[in-house]
């Protein structure tokens, strides 16, 4: 029986010790090296996405946005970006999973345009996978070692999404002030299988006139590539 324990404690001992190793992805890389961001451009091709404008769909303005961000982003060598497209044409959810999967990078941001809930509902939203954790994560560990690691790794990428997440937040509230959904959790189907800190952003919604307005004009859209670039830069900092 003791013998038993003492094996229990070694194993438990050494989960501790080499668990942090491949489970470092959410923590802040060290100084020096580069930072690695996935961006889906959701929808593409045939799969349109909510309708904007005569000419524009969701599928353009993720595209267009995605673009524009990788290219903020890689002014600095600090930044590695990869796309999940990089032109109008249908990916499916596993080839997008696929890419982030090989690409293993630090961080995963998902672009999206809302609709619904009414003419009246505005404004950007932000979603994270997560936030509904099992209650024994939350009070003190008195099952096994196993469960108590998997809790702690799921602690450490809810919390790296959350900054993420407050982060992209406090820079969107400059372009769309006070007008936030807040953040709130869902599941992001592309990266379940991934342990990354991920962060999906619903630019604003298609059903609302001053949405439409805003998501479909140049300048706008430039706001919100810098937006998310600083938020993104400020998470790394
Ligand atoms: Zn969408």
């Amino acid at each position: 029986m003791e013998k038993q324990l003492h094996r229990a404690f070694v194993i438990f001992l050494l989960m501790v010790v080499i668990l942090p190793v491949p489970f470092s992805h959410g923590l802040p890389p060290r100084a020096g090296l580069k930072h690695s961001i996935v961006i889906d451009p959701a929808h593409g091709g045939s799969d349109t996405g909510v309708k904007l404008s005569e000419k524009m769909y969701e599928k353009d303005v993720t595209l267009l946005m995605a673009v524009l961000l990788q290219r903020e982003l890689q002014k600095s060598e600090r930044y590695q970006v990869r796309l999940t497209r990089d032109a109008d044409e249908e990916v499916s959810l596993s080839a997008r999973a696929k890419t982030a999967k090989t690409f293993r990078p630090d961080i995963f941001i998902g672009l999206h345009v809302n609709a619904g809930f009414g003419k009246n509902s505005s404004g950007y939203e932000l979603y994270f996978p997560g936030f509904n954790l099992p209650a024994s994560s939350l009070s003190p560990p008195k099952n096994e070692s196993s469960e108590i690691l998997m809790d702690m790794t799921k602690n450490k990428y809810l919390n790296s999404s959350v900054r993420l997440s407050q982060s992209i937040q406090r820079n969107m509230e400059r372009v769309f002030p006070r007008k936030s959904r807040g953040l709130r959790d869902a599941p992001i189907v592309i990266i379940k299988d991934l342990q990354i800190p991920a962060v999906v952003i619903e630019i604003g919604f298609a059903t609302n006139a001053a949405d439409r307005e805003k998501i479909t004009d140049g300048d706008t859209q430039k706001a919100v590539v810098r937006a998310l670039g600083n938020g993104i830069k400020e998470y790394f900092r």
